[in-house]
């Protein structure tokens, strides 16, 4: 499991695209990192909340980052490069002919030099569906289809249908077809999404036939799902009781209950719904309140699909080098069988009036019952921006502002904050212009009940200030250039391009408005520095801030208190109502329910006939490549350090990762690396001040970052441990870069106590977040601890060790500063040298030469030898079974041991094997009947270490039950080559997943770093391709060793903690972290 524990400073400019989200980091490897990208290891995955405009995914793990937040996508949206002067090629075309064949007239076509399509806008005459047809040369297609779906109440409908649409059709009636495309497809991406006001089906894929087959899957679902006519799936989906013995009591079930169950046991979440105080649509959650969703009826269900799902109400969008006329074809099949409705007319949004008078809420939100409370208060204010949407020159520019603002540890308004000691970090905040109305917040939470007033005048004075003076002009040229970077580099990682386009065309056309627009930002962002450059920065941002916020009384105000009882009193709320259901029910009723409760767990635990399965339709082992996809690298050596190069091409921008070695760094200074590195990116040197040195980064280069890395290596003792320096620039500034990483490195002075104090206790508020919100990631590295070394420095850099570090080290700050800068120049010292110095460089080759005397010079700088021996790492956490108590309404669930230790030797088959326990198994027993938003397993091929884990599960010691069945559950399969055919391709689409030329050669470091050779790759291939019904069988006898050896680890409440102590006598070893 390859690791990068991560602080807040390595998203410093780098990615000013993540900015606003809670971060936190996938510990998680993929069962296929070996052999591929580690590019999912090292995703951050950001957290599907916001103020309120939230996304839920049909899976909960991966989230877009471009679809989530406003001002993400206002900058994404730039996301393109910009061609302009280059001519038009020509793309394969759709005459007006062929278009009116098949049923469509063609509205507009143009021609967008930002991202090198033309783009085609069709309309279906019969229903009024509407379709933009974008063609160019990126292999990675997408299909997308999107539905206005306001809800008018909180009981969850469009998310639970968006759930429920992907179990079954007309053409592919079984349980979940979706479930099988994630099997056995090599989609790049697959998911759907619900936003406040509609829902997104969308698919990706770089192979035309499998691209067609997803498509074709979902248009039948979304138009034709079954869960229409099955009150089974809107149960379990969505809410039912649960009754297995009239004499137990009665339980709510459903995937989107607990989902959201575990959403409102984030307090940033629930802040976030409140914010949204509006008389329209958005004043009610669309991702349904737990309270309201058993207020649903199926009645009302099918209703809502009869209404909003329908062509007239649909917006369909392709893109990518399959052949347009395809598309048409395939949708006007689907599209035909309809007649026009009134559903577009219906499902319009109406936009909110904005308050003459700002209003103010305090509310509370579940918090632990020790712990320091008084200082666990949260502030925000929202600012509803305008009652019309806003032209696109006005969004740039506010897109621009906000960037200014917050967008990097050293813009003012964040940097006030955070250093103002009135809190303990920002809420997310931002600019968000993704709903019908943009909008504006800012807040911080950790705040003491008597600053939070002080918080609101802080934010109002500084916003003021702002006003008043204007920004440094180093600032706005570095936002600026950050902003090109960004546009030119349009690096979207393993999200497709053509989706994040999609995504921003959508944003506009969802409202009628036009879908082209959004994707053409060259003219209004030439007209905004244009006016920056003639009227001055000041000029242009100053009355927006004035405008948008300080003269607007839409101002809604949040104070959220931690209410101890809170999470208890739902608890009791929940189960008096529960009793008056079954008091009022005759012993009739209840053997009724009970006998339905059997009818729909049988149904659920009966796997679909093969002829079923065999409808849904999948590619043959000879679609697949034989070989993996290489990566060029050649090994060379610059002044004795090994210098790998990449010969890609980048766009003219070159990537760099400069890796030190942790061989020498003493023991206990481990946990104090992640707020090392963060140190290096935001203290300030003698001369730069960290404002000064930061907008340097910003002016000169596309983005730094320091983090560590730590991985077992299979087959060795001594683990991986790196610190990465990565940074990418522009080829012509490649000086630029390697200067700053210098100085970063070398130059930055580790003095300022009160930073220092930030950044602790952001990290602590960080880690706090990311128990309740990824209690999973917190309970699998806790897990790794126990088991391998790798694993124990990881924890120590960013698991539940860490924290526990962080809060003793808080008081330490005031009581020995200087103790502590002396350690952060220890650490500096042990790590930077030559000597175990590995450089990685992808660009095209004529960079990679060009750059070589900068790199030189770099290297010339760093001392020859670390200081301080070498050391040996042997640490681990005592192998126990271990549940760490917060308040939460859901739990995660871990269970992990390493196979190697069985003599288990290390066969591609092992990853097939895996996806398939995740995708039939744990999917089945742990989601479907189960009723857990997730529950999967992960099996890390560099330790050995095979784990299981749920997410926001409601079970605790069932779902470890089924964790145990697992080896029976192989030893019991019969597979035919089909479902096998499948498991291979599913694994093989993992394995050569997607990557865009900087992850390219990142992966082939990460394999250098690792020892996997491309020889080790093939014959991993090889073995995958070759996956016999055997080697399940034998696989079952190695995975035995989790339920004989294993360890267990819950992050769970405390009454489900006692009552499985209770039920197994002291299971558990019992830890309270929150
Ligand atoms: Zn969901």
């Amino acid at each position: 499991m390859l690791r990068t524990a991560s602080c807040s400073a390595s998203l410093t400019s780098a990615s000013p695209f993540f900015r606003h989200f809670p971060l936190s980091y996938s510990s998680l490897s993929s069962s296929t990192g070996a052999l591929r990208a580690p590019g999912r290891n090292l995703r951050r995955v950001a957290s599907p909340s916001s103020t309120g405009r939230r996304v839920f995914l049909r899976r909960g793990l991966r989230v877009p980052s471009t679809a989530v937040r406003g001002v993400n996508r206002q900058l994404s949206r730039l996301s393109v490069r910009a061609v302009a002067t280059q001519p038009a090629p020509s793309y394969p075309d759709v005459g007006q002919d062929e278009a009116e064949k098949l049923g469509f007239e063609k509205v507009s076509e143009e021609f967008i030099s930002e991202c090198k399509s033309k783009a085609t806008l069709f309309k279906h005459k019969k229903t009024g569906c509407e379709v933009m047809s974008v063609s160019n040369e990126d292999e990675n297609k997408v299909f997308g289809i999107v539905l206005r779906t306001p809800p008018k109440d909180s009981t969850g409908i469009p998310h639970i249908l968006e759930h429920s649409v992907l179990c079954g059709s007309r053409k592919y009636p079984l349980k979940e077809p979706f479930v099988e495309l994630l099997k056995g497809s090599l989609h790049t991406f697959l998911n759907a999404f619900t936003y406040p006001d509609r829902t997104c089906y969308p698919v990706a894929s770089t192979n035309t036939k499998d691209f067609y087959n997803l498509v074709d899957v979902y248009l039948d679902a979304v138009f034709f799902p079954k869960c229409v006519d099955d009150v089974h799936t809107f149960q379990q989906e969505g809410w039912h009781y649960e009754l297995n013995d009239p004499s137990e009591d009665i339980s709510y079930k459903g995937v989107v209950f607990n989902e959201m169950k575990g959403v409102y046991s984030q307090p940033d979440n629930i802040l976030g719904r409140i914010a949204q105080q509006a008389n329209n649509t958005y004043g009610v959650d669309s991702g349904g309140d737990p309270k309201d969703i058993p207020n649903l009826t199926f009645e009302e269900f099918k209703d809502f699909h009869r209404k909003y799902y329908h062509p007239s109400n649909a917006r369909i969008w392709f893109y990518g080098d399959d052949d347009p006329l395809q598309r048409l074809r395939i949708l006007s099949e689907y599209l035909d069988m309809f007649e026009a409705s009134p559903s577009r007319d219906t499902s319009k949004i109406e936009p909110q009036r904005l308050f003459s008078e700002p209003i103010r809420i305090v509310e509370k939100y579940p918090a632990a019952r020790d712990g320091d409370l008084k200082k666990k208060n949260m502030v925000c204010i929202n600012w509803l921006l305008s009652e019309k949407p806003l032209d696109l020159e006005t969004q740039l520019a506010l897109g621009f502002l906000d960037h200014l603002m917050l967008g990097t540890p050293a813009s003012p308004l964040r940097k006030i904050l955070l250093e103002s000691g009135l809190g303990e970090a920002l809420v997310s905040s931002g600019m968000s212009d993704e709903l019908l109305q943009p909008q504006f917040s800012v807040g911080m939470k950790g705040v003491s009940e008597d600053n939070v007033q002080k918080v609101e005048e802080l934010i109002m004075s500084t916003l003021k200030k702002l006003a008043e003076e204007g920004f440094e002009s180093d600032a706005v040229e570095a936002s600026m250039n950050t902003i090109e970077f960004s546009l030119r580099e349009n690096n979207t990682g393993s999200f497709p391009r053509g989706l994040s386009l999609m995504l921003q065309s959508i944003a506009k056309w969802i409202y009628d408005m036009d879908p082209f627009e959004p994707l053409k930002y060259t003219e209004p962002l030439k007209a905004l520095k244009a006016r920056i450059a003639e009227e001055g920065s000041k000029a242009v941002f100053s009355p927006l801030i004035e405008q948008f916020i300080l003269n607007n009384s839409h101002r809604v105000t949040i104070e959220m208190q931690p209410d101890p009882e809170k999470a208890s009193q739902e608890e009791a709320e929940e189960k008096s109502i529960l009793e008056k259901v079954k008091a009022g029910m005759t012993e009739e009723d209840l053997a009724e329910l009970a006998r339905a409760t059997e009818e729909l767990r049988l149904k659920q635990e009966t796997p679909d006939p093969p002829e079923a399965l065999r409808c849904v339709p999948s590619l043959n082992l000879s679609d697949i490549p034989k070989e993996p996809s290489y990566v060029p690298t050649e090994v060379g050596d610059i002044n004795g350090v090994k210098v790998l190069r990449h010969d890609l091409f980048t766009n003219d921008i070159v990537y760099a990762e400069v890796v030190f070695d942790m061989g020498s760094l003493k023991h206990e200074l481990l946990p104090l690396v992640p707020l090392f590195c963060q140190s290096l990116l935001e203290m300030g040197t003698k001369d730069l001040s960290f404002v000064q040195l930061n907008q340097l980064i910003g002016r000169k280069t596309g983005g730094i970052s320091v983090y560590p890395l730590t991985s077992s290596v299979r087959g060795k003792d001594e683990p991986c441990s790196k610190i990465i320096v990565r940074g990418k620039s522009m080829a012509g500034r490649a000086d630029d870069l390697f200067n700053l990483m210098n100085c970063l490195l070398q130059e930055v002075q580790f003095t300022d106590q009160q930073r220092f104090k930030q950044f602790v206790s952001q990290s602590i508020a960080r880690m706090e977040n990311r128990l309740r919100g990824s209690g999973h990631g917190v309970a699998a590295a806790r897990m790794d601890a126990m088991l391998n070394i790798a694993g124990w420095m990881s924890e120590q850099m960013g698991g539940l060790s860490y924290l526990e570090f962080l809060r003793t080290l808080e008081k330490k700050v005031d009581e020995d500063w200087e103790g502590i800068s002396s350690s952060l120049e220890e650490i500096r010292r042990s790590l930077l040298a030559k000597n175990g110095c590995i450089v990685n460089m992808t660009a095209d080759g004529k960079s990679l030469t060009n750059i070589e005397k900068s790199l030189e010079k770099f290297l010339d700088l760093l001392p020859e030898n670390p200081s301080g021996g070498l050391v040996t790492w042997d640490g681990r956490l005592p192998l126990r079974n271990e549940a760490i108590v917060i308040p939460t309404q859901v739990n995660y669930v871990g269970k992990a041991g390493n196979i190697y230790s069985t003599g288990y030797e290390l066969d591609g088959s092992a990853y097939v094997i895996s996806k398939h326990i995740s995708n039939t198994w744990l999917w089945d027993r742990v989601r479907v009947s189960g009723g857990a938003y997730g529950g999967f397993c992960d099996f890390d091929s560099h330790s050995g270490v095979f784990s299981f884990l749920s997410y926001r599960d409601p079970n605790l010691l069932k779902t470890l039950d089924i964790y145990d069945g697992t080896g029976d559950f192989l030893r019991g399969l019969d597979v035919d080559q089909e479902t096998l055919t499948k498991a291979i391709i599913g694994t093989i689409g993992d394995v050569d997943s997607y990557q865009l030329p900087d992850a390219k050669g990142y992966s082939s470091l990460m394999r250098h770093l690792l020892g996997v050779t491309d020889e080790e790759r093939l014959r991993k291939r090889e073995e995958i391709l070759t996956t016999s019904l055997k080697d399940f069988k034998d696989f079952a006898e190695a995975i035995d060793v989790v339920r004989d050896n294993g360890v267990a680890v819950a992050v769970a409440s405390a009454e489900d903690i006692d009552a499985a102590n209770n039920a197994r006598s002291n299971f558990f070893e019992v830890k309270k972290a929150l």
